[in-house]
């Protein structure tokens, strides 16, 4: 469509005039003037030009020589000009191009930005700047500044000029540059400030959508050695890997950043129980089990973590962090490759015991205690056979409380007895729930504390909770430990065997950790004894913990008591307690301590190992 005469414009365009020959250019006829001979800026043709003509002819040569893409659009929107760097720039060769619509040259190359930006101010009859991804004919990318300006020639003829550049390079030292802001160079991972930055964004949704969130923060144990004894060329390999087995092994929601040195942090959204932090907490250490190698190096190393939640612990970026920070140095203070949760206002020495008795009495009456369960597992079938009751503490100002944190105190104050009063009667409740829903029948175990034992009519509370929920006493396992073999003897012999006697199962929970005689195993009803975690977490790599386990279970055998092996996290544990010959184990290998719910889950599935 011809569209000029052009009315003028308003003094806010942009335009800029040409120099005084110009207006002989006839609009339509420049086709003779861009010749390809011209464009390749050739001295003969300005040679052979009249005055005005010489002129024109050195300005088209300048044009041509500019190591800046030009090309010229007439008022009818056809190209009469384009210079050598154009062609360069594009790889569009300039002569096919003189001639040809501005419509049809951005159909016919709808990836050629230019000519799209070329139309656009042709249409808005505009100057015009803008920066893009455009596409060359020969199909590579690159970046383009285009700045396209109107010129008037004399009152009624309108040209487009637009100037090209190439800043390819700019944008992408831009980008490196930005990258290197907010990655880290070594691993590629997410630096400090973009992690921050995440969590920031990551919160505001949590905060909108009710989600938790975990924030860890992962150290190696003792990677200083390998970079002392091995250099720092194996040790910044090792530190190439360790971030490439940790992205791949997160979910991609996760996010993974290396806070420097051997510092990894940790974003887990969208959490909505605590068993999950603990279920990917697992995953992490099982990751690390495999050696790495580099440069022909096998390297064990394991890590300690530490972890700070989301809304207990912090609701914004710093205090997370800061939290995930102290917890980290908790878990290396404790021996390392292992993790802990920030235990908020519990671990400060400001909170008197006093304060936590007052607001666990409260958590009691509001019903800010949970059970939840973990499941027991047949080595022989690999089906659940049980599960043991343990006791949450969600507090709503304090977060969530693990059992290691109150049950002391509680113990102290004598708390233990109506909270354990309470365990009881929700734990048989539950087994009946289960039951009721056509799930078999399980073991349920239930952790008792020796102030329990000291009540008076406790068999007959245990009792009396059984009938009431309708619980068999032949399914229910009372867990105690060998400290309350130290008691009153004659009193504890009386109260287990009565509890025998009415078909209640008695466990000695984390035997090998306390002192008493081993001849209590043959004084007292006992029918099953738990191997402690403690054992089984260091019977790989220790051979006295290998050899104490062996032990255990020989004494155990010899005399007839069920062995429950507790905390198998791995294959090589599993494997190593089924070739002892052990009942049941319990351990993240099969299941963390989950909600009721999960177990019920769990069981229809049929979930074996
Ligand atoms: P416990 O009775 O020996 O319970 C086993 C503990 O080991 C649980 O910790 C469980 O979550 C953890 N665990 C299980 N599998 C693994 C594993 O594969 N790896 C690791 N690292 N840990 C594992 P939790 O729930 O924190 O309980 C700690 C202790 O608190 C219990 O030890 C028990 O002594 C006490 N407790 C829990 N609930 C009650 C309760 O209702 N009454 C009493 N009196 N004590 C309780
Ligand atoms: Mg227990
Ligand atoms: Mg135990």
């Amino acid at each position: 469509m011809a569209r000029h005469p052009r009315p003028h414009k308003a003094k806010s365009c942009k335009r800029t005039s040409l120099p005084s020959y110009a207006h002989k250019l006839p609009a339509t006829t420049a086709l003779p003037e861009t010749t390809p001979d011209m464009i390749s800026g050739g001295m003969a043709t300005v040679a052979t030009m009249g005055s005005d003509k010489d002129q024109l002819a050195l300005c088209l040569r300048v044009l041509a020589e500019i190591p800046l893409a030009v090309i010229l659009l007439s008022a009818q929107g056809h190209i009469i000009y384009a210079n050598k760097a154009f062609s360069t720039l594009t790889k569009f060769p300039a002569p096919d191009l003189i001639g040809k619509d501005i419509s049809s040259l951005v159909s016919q190359y709808p990836d050629a930005f230019c000519f799209h930006h070329l139309q656009e101010a042709f249409r808005a009859n505009k100057p015009s700047h803008k920066k893009y991804r455009s596409q060359k004919i020969n199909q590579d990318h690159y970046w383009e500044r285009s700045n396209i300006v109107l010129v008037e020639v004399g009152q009624e003829t309108h040209y487009l000029i637009g100037f090209f550049q190439d800043i390819t390079l700019q944008v992408q030292s831009k980008e490196l540059i930005s990258h290197m802001a907010f990655y880290d160079l070594l691993t590629d991972l997410p630096n400090r400030i973009f992690f921050s930055g995440e969590l920031e964004s990551a919160l505001k949704e949590s905060c909108a959508s009710g989600q938790k969130l975990a924030v860890v923060l992962l150290d190696l144990d003792r990677f200083k050695v390998i970079n002392d004894t091995l250099g720092h060329t194996v040790g910044d390999q090792f530190i190439q890997h360790v971030a490439k087995r940790l992205r791949t092994h997160l979910a991609p929601n996760d996010t993974v950043a290396r806070m420097g040195g051997d510092e990894f942090i940790l974003l887990l959204p969208y959490i909505r129980h605590f068993h999950e932090v603990v279920a990917k907490l697992q995953l992490i250490k099982e990751v690390f089990r495999e050696p790495f190698s580099s440069n022909n190096h096998i390297l064990h190393i394991n890590v300690s973590m530490g972890v700070s939640l989301f809304p207990e612990d912090g609701e914004d970026v710093h205090s997370l962090l800061k939290h995930a920070d102290s917890a980290l140095y908790e878990a290396k203070n404790s021996g390392r490759n292992h993790y802990k949760f920030f235990t908020n206002t519990l671990g400060s020495e400001t909170t008197s015991d006093f304060t936590i008795e007052m607001s666990l009495r409260k958590a009691l009456d509001q019903k800010h205690l949970r059970l939840y369960y973990q499941p027991q597992v047949s080595f022989q079938t690999g089906k659940i056979i049980g599960v043991e009751a343990l006791l949450r503490w969600e507090d709503p100002e304090m977060g969530f409380i693990m059992p290691d944190r109150f049950i002391p105190l509680a113990e102290e104050t004598g708390l233990i007895v109506p909270i354990g009063e309470w365990v009881l009667q929700e734990a048989c409740a539950q087994a009946v729930s289960w039951q009721k829903m056509g799930l078999s029948p399980l073991k349920m175990a239930v952790n008792m504390s020796v102030r329990q034992f000291q009540e008076p009519e406790l068999v007959e509370k245990v009792l009396a909770i059984c009938q009431q929920t309708g619980l068999d006493p032949f399914l229910l396992e009372l867990e105690i430990t060998e400290s309350l073999l130290l008691k009153d003897l004659n009193v504890i012999q009386m109260t287990l065997q009565w509890l025998k006697k009415k078909g209640i199962m008695i466990s000695i929970d984390d035997f090998g950790t306390g002192y008493s005689s081993l001849k209590y195993l043959r004084r007292f009803p006992i029918s099953t004894i738990k191997i402690d975690r403690s054992f089984i977490r260091d019977s790989q790599n220790n051979p006295d913990d290998a050899a104490l386990v062996t032990t255990l279970c020989s004494i155990a055998h010899h005399l007839n008591l069920h062995i429950v092996a507790e905390g198998i996290e791995n294959k090589e544990q599993y494997l190593f307690l089924k070739d002892l010959g052990c009942d049941a184990f319990q351990g993240f290998y099969f299941s963390a301590a989950v909600p009721a719910d999960d177990i019920s889950a769990l069981l229809r599935e049929g979930r074996c190992i």
